[in-house]
């Protein structure tokens, strides 16, 4: 018996092809934020996302594929792994894939998970590690973009302050290329930020276009860090900013006021962890 077959067995795996199926509809409704926090879900494309997600223990509601992905082993295997944890399994035909995913050419598997936020009190640096916090952040692809670097790089997990955009929407889980899934997430508020640094011993490390030090001048081994990105309008707030140990610069010629904060985050990251880990290349093999 195949993992098709196994899922048809038990009966979960249901054949739509209509836009008013319930179902359909609250996977539709996962674009609004209102709906994902309503739901506690949130949608990921992508066959290798969702072996990815479900390799990493993330909990998949619905699994939804293409009717032309009848027969293919690796689809058929996730089908009976989500069945196999309770989720329901949906095939569909491209209309209505591209229905949900608002694609021409949609991904022909989708999976719908549940939301995984961590709380900061767990958050807990430790020796040469590295973390980031980001200010507000605002932009989806700019949130997906760095989370992608943290995981890239190594780094230990994101914290988001104030009111920022949503990891979990469909731009930003899009933007992570299934990072979302390897990166831990917490968020605060100003306050409960300020308070969970005093007590967790890292070194707060602000990036500020008025910096007073070169980001290459500094030495960064003396870890836990915690680098500290400031919003894309206004940068980092005064509180914030006067609560790092360092401010630093990334130097620039040219006639840009600012660098964008997914590749200020990409290249401060870089440098950061070429201190705290010198063998970065061989780590990450
Ligand atoms: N108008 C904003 C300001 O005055 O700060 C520009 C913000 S910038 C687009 C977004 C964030 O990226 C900054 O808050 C900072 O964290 C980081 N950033 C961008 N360029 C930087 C640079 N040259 N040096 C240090 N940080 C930089």
């Amino acid at each position: 018996m195949n993992g098709r077959d196994e899922a048809r067995h038990v009966g979960q795996v249901k054949e739509v092809t209509s836009l008013t199926n319930p179902v359909v509809k609250d996977i539709r409704a996962l674009a609004q934020k209102k709906y994902r926090d309503q739901q506690n879900a949130f949608m990921a494309e992508g066959l290798k996302l969702v072996i990815d997600a479900l390799d990493l223990g993330w909990t998949i509601r619905t699994l939804v594929f293409g009717k032309s992905q009848r027969g293919n082993p690796a689809v058929e295997k996730i089908a009976a792994r989500t069945v196999a944890t309770g989720g329901l399994v949906l095939e569909v035909s491209e209309k209505v894939l591209g229905a949900i995913t608002r694609r021409d050419n949609p991904q022909m598997v989708l999976g719908v998970f549940q939301q995984r936020w961590h709380a900061l009190k767990d958050f807990k640096p430790a020796g040469n590690e590295v973390w980031v916090a980001l200010d507000r952040v605002r932009d989806p692809g700019n949130l997906g973009t760095i989370l992608r670097t943290v995981d890239a790089v190594g780094a230990k997990g994101v914290i988001l302050v104030g009111e920022t955009t949503d990891p979990f929407a469909v731009e930003t889980v899009r933007a992570t290329m299934g990072s979302v899934f390897a990166v831990p997430v917490a968020k605060a508020s100003v306050d409960a930020f300020l308070a969970w640094r005093k007590a967790a011993g890292v070194t707060l490390v602000g990036t500020h276009l008025k910096g007073s030090v070169d980001y290459r001048t500094v030495d960064y081994k003396k870890g836990p860090i915690l680098l500290v990105m400031g919003n894309e309008q206004q940068g980092l707030p005064e509180p914030i900013a006067s609560a790092c140990d360092t401010l630093i610069r990334i130097p620039q010629a040219g006639r840009a006021d600012s660098l964008n904060l997914a590749v200020a985050t990409g290249v401060a990251l870089y440098e950061i962890r070429r201190h705290a880990l010198p063998t970065i290349g061989k780590d990450m093999a």
